[in-house]
């Protein structure tokens, strides 16, 4: 955990420190070594949210974008069941982080304990992933121009489609500054890689989000989230294209949740 609570006041791991969990009242101790990022450690080492996965330098990068009071939420439901979230915004939903693979009844059983939540997976956890989702994205076909989607009958195959499949919630890959390529063109802008699903055939598709609109979407603005959109030459075309200019630019879409 990020934060425990140390005479009363929200802290963050520091050398020596000790602290109470804010979960189950125990006593915490700060870890602060070379390996890990500085945490804090449930004594007896038994963490007692059993949905808490250590954290990574990812997992914190992506909860300083949030202001800090939507950091670590406890969440208790009506049976008294408590975990916390990773983060809360100040319209109800949660965002998960995600960096290692959970089973599809863990899945279910949190977006049930959660109901109105929001998934970010790091990509980067397995090589196979990175490798299998630039085969779609980069050799896919764009189904859609706006938003771009992207249709590969590689995700039937490829693990991090099937671990991601079905989808109730919202389900965002990130890859971090990994480059890719959508027919030849990188992405004007970095982007989280929306999984969507194709209700009449049950296909999973990549729809490429701009990273910085997510950011802003679940934040205090609250504001649209921009997919990126194919921009095609106009018809008929009267000159070949001879490249120079991305056919895809991003622009706002009218607001809609996801
Ligand atoms: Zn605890």
């Amino acid at each position: 955990m990020k934060y425990a609570s140390v005479k009363g006041e929200r802290r963050e791991a520091q050398p020596k420190l000790y602290g109470i969990c804010p979960n189950c009242d125990r006593e915490v101790v700060a870890k602060c070594g070379q390996q890990r990022i500085w945490h804090w450690s449930h004594l007896g080492k038994l963490e007692c949210d059993r949905w808490w996965e250590p954290e990574t330098k990812w997992h914190r990068t992506w909860k300083a974008v949030f202001p800090q009071e939507w950091q670590e939420v406890m969440h208790t439901a009506a049976d008294s069941e408590r975990h916390i979230a990773d983060v809360m915004n100040n319209r109800g939903w949660v965002l998960e982080l995600q960096h290692s693979p959970i089973t599809p009844e863990e899945r279910l059983s949190r977006e049930r304990f959660y109901g109105s939540m929001v998934w970010v997976v790091d990509g980067m956890r397995y090589k196979r992933d990175l490798a299998a989702f630039r085969q779609v994205v980069e050799n896919g076909s764009i189904i859609s121009d706006s938003p771009l989607r992207i249709s590969s009958p590689l995700t039937a195959r490829a693990g991090i489609f099937r671990r991601w499949a079905p989808i109730h919630w919202p389900v965002f890959i990130d890859f971090g500054d990994e480059e890719f390529r959508i027919a030849g063109f990188p992405p004007p802008e970095h982007v989280l890689w929306q999984l969507q699903l194709v209700p009449r055939t049950g296909d999973v598709v990549v729809a490429p989000v701009i990273r910085e609109s997510f950011k802003r979407w679940f934040g205090l603005d609250g504001g649209a989230l921009q997919h990126l959109v194919a921009l095609r030459p106009e018809q008929p075309p009267r000159r070949r294209y001879t490249g120079g200019r991305p056919p895809f630019l991003p622009r706002a879409r009218p607001r809609r949740r996801f």
